[in-house]
């Protein structure tokens, strides 16, 4: 176990929006992700690095121990399970909705009513299911990685579920949120080891994200 702490974070929003918290906590990072390629980043503490992972495997990283620590959002956290995850904090970052959306000219509404088979697809087949199963929606998922909203617009699916911060995207594509499934921020996720091991290190960094939560 590497002695100091390493922290798994993504690219993009959730590298922004952790920022600040880390500044709380005295740690700036050496580099820009956006702008250097390395995968390992220091900081301006010895004891501290940062490693920048795809945002869907920030918790394994984190379950292995490879990583401490890292930020993940909620939709991902669903996902993966979070086996071997303490996850202490909502730290209201990445703020957004995971929801049904489907063409202005599909009823959602009176397909489920008369209790039709819906094709869904997404990219959150877990949560997905979960949801449609409590709801006793009967779906055929499919699996997609990334612009589900393409697939109602080719006839591959009837709606999607997927994530909406300003509806700008769905409506581009003539698309409508039918179905709130659930607000989605960004967590702290901490590994169930680490945490006892070395805790001197990491209470510090826990009580400053805490304490710099908006
Ligand atoms: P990529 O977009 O490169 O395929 P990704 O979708 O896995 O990768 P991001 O788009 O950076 O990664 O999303 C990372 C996290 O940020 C998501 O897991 C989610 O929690 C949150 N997120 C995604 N889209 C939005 C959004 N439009 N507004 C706010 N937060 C979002
Ligand atoms: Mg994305």
């Amino acid at each position: 176990m590497n002695p100091g702490i390493t922290l798994a974070l993504s690219k993009g929003r959730i590298f922004e929006e952790t920022l600040p918290l880390l500044a709380a906590a005295g740690i700036v990072p050496d580099e820009n992700p956006e702008q250097s390629r390395k995968l390992i980043i220091g900081t301006n503490r010895p004891d501290v690095r940062l490693v920048i992972v795809r945002a869907t495997d920030t918790p394994t990283y984190v379950q292995y121990g490879a990583a401490d620590l890292g930020i993940a959002g909620k939709d991902v956290l669903l996902e993966h399970g979070g086996a071997g995850l303490y996850q202490p904090l909502d730290l209201n970052i990445a703020k957004c909705r995971l929801c049904v959306a489907a063409p202005k000219g599909f009823d959602y509404e009176a397909a489920i009513q008369r209790g039709a088979r819906i094709r869904v697809a997404t990219k959150y087949i877990k949560t997905a299911r979960e949801h449609f199963a409590a709801k006793g929606v009967h779906v055929d998922l499919i699996k997609l990685y990334g612009s589900m909203e393409l697939a109602p617009l080719v006839e591959l699916a009837d709606a999607i579920v997927d994530l909406v911060s300003t509806g700008g995207t769905l409506r581009a594509n003539n698309l409508v949120e039918v179905e709130d499934i659930m607000p989605i921020s960004s967590r702290l996720v901490v590994n169930q080891a680490a945490l006892k091991v070395k805790r001197e290190l990491l209470q510090p960094i826990l009580d400053a994200f805490a304490g710099a939560i908006k």
